[in-house]
């Protein structure tokens, strides 16, 4: 399972994670004030957690054994096809 680390030493809380990860899998822990990956199972490694973030404060590690995507992508027949060169 990938995993979405969370810095909360880093956090400055501003919610950024929770608005762009698009397959909810950070969400919003009111009474910790800071957000927590709820859901990581459900992660696809896009990234933007990471990068979006402000502060720095996520790290995203794929698990490379994982049954979602890229591992997927990497084994289709065609993937020579279906990814840009
Ligand atoms: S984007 Fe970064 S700083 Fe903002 S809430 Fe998420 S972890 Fe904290
Ligand atoms: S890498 Fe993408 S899918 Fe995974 S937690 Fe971050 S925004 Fe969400």
């Amino acid at each position: 399972m990938h995993s979405i680390r969370i810095d909360p030493a880093k956090c400055t809380s501003c919610q950024m994670c929770v608005k762009v990860c698009w397959e909810d899998v950070i969400r919003w822990d009111e009474g910790a004030g800071k957000p927590i990956a709820m859901y990581p199972e459900d992660c696809v490694v896009c990234g933007l957690c990471e990068v979006l973030c402000p502060a720095g404060a996520i790290e995203v590690i794929p698990d490379w054994q994982s049954k979602r995507w890229p591992r997927e992508l990497s084994r289709a027949p065609n993937a020579a096809t279906i990814i840009p060169s």
